[in-house]
C-alpha cells in the first residue's frame, strides 16, 4: 500500500520543541520533599525522544529546539548527533541553562515532576536564518501537542507547517497532552487546526477523544477522518495499539511482552518508529510490528531514550520477544 507520508527522499523530518535532561529519582515515592538518590542527567523531552528514535532507525531526522551552554546541553547534542540526527538547527544559548525535568514515581504508577522548561535554555528559540534553511529542505514535520506550551515552539511551527506543505511534505502530530500542562483558549485552538492538518494522527489513550472533541473510540475516529486526518494509529500502553486508516480499514497489533523498569518515551519511540517506517516505504502493519517492539524496548532501560533501537537491535528484539495474547 502507498504511503500517505511524503517519501524519506524528500528531505528530514523535523521535530521542533523541548530539549531537557531528565534526572530520575532511583527509590518510588512522593516528590522531591527530601534529600534523595537520584540518576541522570539522561536526554529528554518528548520530541527529542521522538526524533532519536527516527535517527537510530535509520531515517532522515533533524531537530529544532535550544540547549544551554553547559553540559546538560552536550549530553543532548552529542546524543542526537550520534543517533544520526541533523542538529544544524539546535542553537546554543549563551545566558540560559539547559532545561531540565526531575521525576520521581509513585507506587500507584503515576508521577512527580520539578520542572524548569518555560524558563530554560529549552524555551528561548525562534525562527533563524539556520532554522530556515532547514525547513526549507524538510520532508516532513512531526508536532507533539507538549510543544505547543512553549511559545517560541508555537512561532517556529505555524511558520513550517506551511512551508513544509507547500514543497509535498506531511505532517504528523502526537497530542502528548500531560495532565499537569494545561492548554489556554489560543493553544487549544492552534491545536485544533494541527489536527486537522495532520496526515498521521498518534494519539494515547484518551488524547483520541480530546482531539476529535467527540465521545467514544469509534466516534472519534469517524469524525477525525472527517476532518481531514489521514491515518490514526492509537497507543494503548501495555494493551497494545491499533491502526486506523480512513477507508474502515484497522489492524489490532499487541504489544511484546517485556519488564517494565521505565515506562516514560514509550509512545515518542513508538511514533518515531512508525512514522520513519512509514516514511521508508513500509505497509502500516510492518510499521506497527516495528513501533510496538520500539516502544516496548524502550521501556526495558532505565532513561527517557536510552532504550531506543536501531534497525538491527529491533529485528533482534521482535525475533526473540514473545507478543501478549
Ligand atoms: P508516553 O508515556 O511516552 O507519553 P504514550 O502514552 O504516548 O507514552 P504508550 O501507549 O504508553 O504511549 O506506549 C506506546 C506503545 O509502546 C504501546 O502502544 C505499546 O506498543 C508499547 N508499550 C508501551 N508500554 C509497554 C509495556 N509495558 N509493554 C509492552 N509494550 C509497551
Ligand atoms: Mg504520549
Amino acid at each position: 500500500m502507498a504511503s500517505i507520508l511524503a517519501p524519506d527522499g524528500l528531505g528530514p523530518t523535523v521535530c521542533v520543541g523541548e530539549i531537557l535532561v531528565e534526572i530520575v529519582a532511583t527509590t518510588v515515592g512522593d516528590g522531591f520533599l527530601e534529600a534523595q538518590p537520584l540518576v541522570g542527567p539522561f536526554a529528554s523531552g518528548a520530541p527529542a525522544i521522538f526524533i532519536s528514535q527516527c535517527g537510530r532507525l535509520g531515517g532522515k531526522a533533524a531537530m529544532v529546539g535550544a540547549v544551554g551552554d553547559d553540559d546538560f546541553g552536550r549530553v543532548n547534542t552529542d546524543r542526537l548527533k550520534r543517533d544520526g540526527v541533523d542538529v544544524s538547527a539546535i542553537s546554543i544559548d549563551p545566558d540560559y541553562p539547559t532545561g531540565s525535568a526531575f521525576v520521581r514515581y509513585r507506587k500507584d504508577g503515576s508521577r512527580d515532576f520539578v520542572y524548569n522548561i518555560a524558563t530554560s535554555a529549552a524555551a528561548r528559540f525562534g525562527w533563524s536564518e539556520l532554522v530556515g534553511n532547514l525547513i526549507d529542505r524538510s520532508g516532513h514535520l512531526h508536532v507533539m501537542g507538549s510543544a505547543l506550551s512553549v511559545p517560541s515552539a508555537r512561532a517556529v511551527i505555524d511558520r513550517a507547517v506551511d512551508i513544509v506543505k507547500a514543497r509535498g511534505g506531511t505532517l504528523s502530530v502526537d497530542p502528548n497532552l500531560r495532565k499537569e500542562l494545561k492548554l489556554d483558549e489560543d493553544t487549544e485552538r492552534r491545536f485544533s487546526r494541527l489536527v486537522a492538518a495532520a496526515d498521521l494522527l498518534l494519539p494515547s489513550g484518551e488524547e483520541l477523544e480530546r482531539a476529535a472533541g467527540v465521545e467514544g473510540e469509534a466516534e472519534a475516529i469517524r469524525r477525525l477522518f472527517e476532518i481531514g486526518v489521514k491515518e490514526i494509529v492509537l497507543k494503548r500502553g501495555a494493551d497494545g495499539a491499533t491502526y486506523f486508516g480512513s477507508q474502515g480499514d484497522r489492524i489490532d497489533a499487541r504489544a511484546f511482552v517485556v519488564q517494565e523498569v521505565d515506562p516514560t518515551g514509550a509512545g515518542d519511540c513508538f511514533g518515531g518508529a512508525y512514522l520513519t517506517c512509514r516514511r521508508l516505504g513500509m505497509s502500516p502493519q510492518q510499521a506497527l510490528t516495528y513501533a510496538s517492539a520500539a516502544g516496548a524496548r524502550n521501556v526495558t532501560v532505565l532513561g527517557p531514550m536510552e532504550g531506543a533501537g536501531t534497525r538491527q537491535e529491533l529485528d533482534a528484539f521482535i525475533a526473540s520477544t514473545e507478543r501478549r495474547p
